[in-house]
């Protein structure tokens, strides 16, 4: 059977006119996110940073975002690259490249969970560390995002 595909009766019924129906929303959905990412897209750009769209989703790197994720006090070491909404920020060009994957598992997280998503990631995050795991790599969110790249 070729993926995107579904048998309804004998018919053949392509459901990729559903999905590209719904990437709209996808985005609407994940706006708000999505408007905090291209602030800092932004300010990637206006310090010396990069700016470009790779399939669908804006991609920033260097700059100040360079300094602001190699501080992160969330990650020991600082992140490589965080995602908001549809904007990957990484350190640099190469780290956008090396976790395109994982970054884009994210994406798909904030498309599904809305303005939701990162409360739902900080709980989620919370609630493992009352547990005794380890609040970033034992996250849902992450595992989900790590299963894949
Ligand atoms: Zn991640």
């Amino acid at each position: 059977m070729r993926p995107g595909r579904v048998v309804c009766g004998a018919t053949w019924i392509s459901i990729g006119w559903l999905v590209n129906a719904l990437t709209p929303l996808a985005y609407l959905w994940a706006s708000p996110n999505t408007l905090v990412g291209l602030s800092l897209a932004a300010l990637a750009r206006l310090t010396g940073g990069g700016l470009s769209v790779h399939t669908g989703v804006v991609e920033a790197h260097g700059g100040w975002v360079r300094t602001l994720l190699e501080r992160a006090p969330f990650v020991r070491g600082g992140a490589s690259a965080i995602t908001f909404g549809h904007v990957v920020l990484a350190r640099d060009a190469a780290l956008l490249d090396r976790t395109r994957t994982h970054e884009r598992v994210h994406v798909a997280q904030y498309a599904r969970w809305g303005p939701a998503f990162l409360p739902a990631y900080v709980l989620a995050g919370l609630w493992q560390g009352l547990r005794g795991r380890d609040p970033y790599r034992d996250n849902p969110f992450e595992v989900e995002a790590y299963a894949v790249g």
